[in-house]
């Protein structure tokens, strides 16, 4: 959208019209301008399209930090019935709890003890009673379980991480199981709790960072109930993980099982060299073993499906279009979509790009630097609006970037960018 940058004196002064609203004079031109696009890349701007700017938010180094650092991978950790476990789950629930999930412990009893899945729920906007679901199992084989499962756990807290911030048409919910090692005892809990659900499609992420010789493969499991949802994710694996997948039947040990036997769609997402995994189920599943764990595969295994499960849930951030006819010295219109329905949504501009927090909504941020407020209408029922202003002729020649905010839902769009002739 900055193939419009052209020369200083294109921001030397902001109009004359919008000048007595405080917008202040820029200075510095090209670097700076570069430097605010690079400060652009904030969460709720859409820039290449929203499921690709989802993804491209993944980041292995994040991932390490949580399978290395969160979870009790070292060597002599245990999150079987060791002392890790519990740490563990804590962890996971912090984590959920830190991004602003509603986060809750299911409590279910195994043997005569009672036992925690970790669910974080993140209600959709314009069709919340439809579920989109992933989940991983955290503990594991009486070992550190790097692997198993530490990383498909990894997996569900980074994607945990990137969506926090966003909003979408259904509900997701994202889950760290408890006692998948003795037969899915949590998600067979869970599934069967909430079998009156609208559940669209569920994934479970167990065993995705072991890639010998660099293959870039995965393995799909689920019945053929489960088709679609198979086909969905081989495609994210291909398409935002440039993972090569092939697709097999029904394998009831992990926990999309017991989604696919109260009548869901669901599927196991796994490394393709599962079986053949020399550390699985031994004290050697550590994340110290050399040549052991893949970070930048288990990353690439974590954008496939976030990729399924934002563009199953649909993002709903706004997008504003506009000015029309980008005239000035005339009435301009800008419409927004994709926002709240209902609800109070201002505009602001600025003359230069930035990065400056909406007061209220902490992470969300503005691309402009030293908004003004250009005025506020409110959305209608399906999160639309045309927002109207005059334009003084004094715009001529300047390059003006314009964005919605909705305060109360903490929504912002795009900024919208145009050089008035
Ligand atoms: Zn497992």
């Amino acid at each position: 959208m900055f193939v419009h940058a052209a020369t200083d004196e294109l921001f030397d002064r902001p109009t004359e019209g919008l000048q007595r609203h405080g917008a202040h004079r820029w200075r510095g031109a090209v670097l700076l301008l570069l430097t605010s696009m690079l400060a652009w890349a904030a969460p709720r701007v859409l820039l290449a399209g929203p499921i690709e700017d989802l993804v491209a938010q993944v980041s292995a180094a994040n991932y390490r930090h949580i399978l290395d650092n969160l979870l009790y991978t070292r060597p002599g950790n245990n999150r079987g019935y060791g002392a890790e476990h519990d740490l563990a789950r804590q962890n996971i629930y912090d984590h959920f709890v830190s991004l602003g999930y509603d986060t809750s412990l299911f409590p279910f009893v195994y043997n005569g003890s009672t036992y925690y899945n970790v669910v974080a729920v993140h209600e959709g906007t314009t069709r919340p009673e439809q579920v989109y679901i992933v989940g991983a199992h955290y503990d594991s084989a009486n070992n550190p379980g790097a692997d198993d499962n530490g990383s498909g756990t990894a997996c569900v807290m980074e994607i945990g991480r990137v969506l926090a911030s966003h909003r979408f048409e259904a509900t997701i919910i994202l889950i760290a199981f408890d006692r998948e090692e003795q037969g899915l005892r949590g998600s067979r809990a869970w599934a069967a709790a909430n079998r009156d659900m609208d559940i669209r499609g569920m994934i479970s992420t167990d065993m995705v960072a072991y890639n010998p010789g660099g293959a870039d493969r995965a393995a799909i499991f689920g019945s053929s109930n489960s088709n679609p949802c198979k086909q969905a994710l081989a495609d994210a694996l291909t398409q935002w993980g440039g993972i090569q997948p092939t697709q097999y039947g029904a394998m009831d040990r992990s926990d999309h099982a017991p989604f696919e036997w109260e009548g869901f769609e669901a599927a196991l997402l796994i490394e393709y060299h599962w079986e053949s995994n020399p550390n699985y189920h031994r004290s050697t599943d550590h994340i110290e073993m050399p040549g052991y764990i893949d970070y930048d595969f288990a990353a690439d295994m974590t954008r496939a499906t976030l990729g399924w499960l934002a563009s199953s849930a649909v993002p709903v951030d706004a997008v504003l279009a506009g000015p029309v006819p980008g005239q000035a010295g005339t009435v301009n219109q800008w419409t927004i979509s994709g926002a709240a329905p209902s609800t109070r949504t201002w505009f602001v501009y600025s003359a230069s790009g930035g990065s400056i927090e909406v007061p209220g909504c902490p992470g969300v941020m503005l691309g402009l630097s030293r908004p003004v407020l250009a005025g506020s209408t409110t959305t209608n029922g399906s999160g639309e609006a045309v927002f109207a202003r005059f334009v003084p002729a004094g715009a001529s020649g300047r390059f003006i970037g314009l964005q919605a905010v909705q305060p109360s839902t903490c929504l912002i769009s795009n900024a919208a960018w145009h050089r008035f002739p």
